[in-house]
């Protein structure tokens, strides 16, 4: 049966130099690709942060303007896109799919009053001297920390999302038998003030703004995939246990006894139960990029449902 599914792309689907990238996305393309054959609408969502960190950094050089840090997400929205769209639309022409494959900037919506911003956590850009880091402070207003002894950088919020501007945009080239790749990055960070949209600079989890849009159009899956096939109990243990089929309310359980790394897994399982939880008969899934076109069938891959 026809479903409509969020796919979102971690890491070691892009790479870390845009000839890795090229390389990789023509790997990445093919589970994707198998979704699509498989007769299901599909949203792709990826990260950006070796992306957006390198934008930056070279916007960094004192040659240039400096580019504020929504430019430069909304850049890596375009780089990231251009090579995946290519990508998809290849490997999707090669399996005699002609399906329009297209890339939308797209704002996330964040509440100006979101505690992250009282304490921004997440490091972007490159490193610099105490010296320097004060200087550049004294400049810009950056917030600047010191990064586990390799010297001083720049750090922006990681504001919950809200809202995704261009859902109806997305709605509509699903409709019209598109493929849409969507909030890259988690999106590019906007506080709404009335008619304005305004930038700021900040991060936002690209689990969590896939969850958000999976909502927003009224997805059936969100599929997260990553570099590890399910989620575990006592990851990385002698005990270790990989989770299947797991209940919303189980899964808050494992939660709270602390088994998910901030930052990594956790968010994963977050956006994933939130998901699970908006709806009945949405279910979330978790699993490794090679195993996607599995998992749907429900042969592999943590399951999250209600
Ligand atoms: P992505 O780029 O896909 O977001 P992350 O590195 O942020 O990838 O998160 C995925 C990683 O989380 C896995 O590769 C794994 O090393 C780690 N991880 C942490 N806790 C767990 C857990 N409980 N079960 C499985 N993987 C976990
Ligand atoms: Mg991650």
């Amino acid at each position: 049966m026809k479903k409509r599914i969020v796919v979102a792309l971690g890491g070691n689907a892009l790479g870390n130099t845009p000839e890795e990238q090229q390389e990789l996305v023509r790997q990445t393309a093919k589970p994707i690709a198998d979704l699509i054959e498989d007769g299901h609408d599909v949203v792709i969502a990826h990260g950006n942060g070796p992306q957006v960190g390198m934008i930056n950094v070279a916007f960094s050089s004192g040659q240039v303007p400096r580019m504020p840090f929504p430019e430069c997400g909304a850049m890596s929205q375009g780089y990231i896109g251009f090579h995946l769209q290519n990508a998809l639309r290849e490997e999707l022409l090669s399996r005699g799919i002609d399906r329009p494959v297209a890339t939308i900037v797209t704002q996330v919506v964040v509440d100006k009053n979101d505690p992250a911003f009282e304490d921004p956590t997440k490091p972007i850009g490159k490193f610099f001297s105490k010296e320097e880091a004060e200087k550049v402070a004294a400049e810009t207003g950056y917030v600047m920390k010191e990064d586990a002894g390799r010297g001083y950088r720049r750090v922006v919020a990681s504001p919950k999302p809200v809202e995704v501007i261009e859902n109806k945009t997305v709605e509509a080239l699903i409709k019209d038998g598109q493929i849409v790749i969507t909030v890259g990055g988690g999106g590019i960070p906007v506080i709404k003030d009335g008619n304005t949209l305004e930038g700021v600079a900040a991060v936002i989890d690209k689990d969590f703004a896939s969850g958000v849009l999976a909502e927003m159009i009224n997805a059936d899956f969100l599929i997260i995939l990553t570099a590890v096939e399910k989620i575990a109990l006592n990851y990385g243990k002698q005990n270790e246990t990989w989770l299947d089929q797991v209940s919303v309310a189980d899964m808050e359980q494992y939660m709270t006894e602390g088994h998910f790394a901030p930052g990594s897994m956790l968010p994963k399982v977050e956006a994933s139960v939130a998901f699970a939880k908006s709806g009945k008969g949405r279910v979330a899934l978790v699993t490794s990029l090679e195993r996607a076109s599995s998992g749907i069938k429900g042969e592999t891959g943590t399951h999250i449902s209600l």
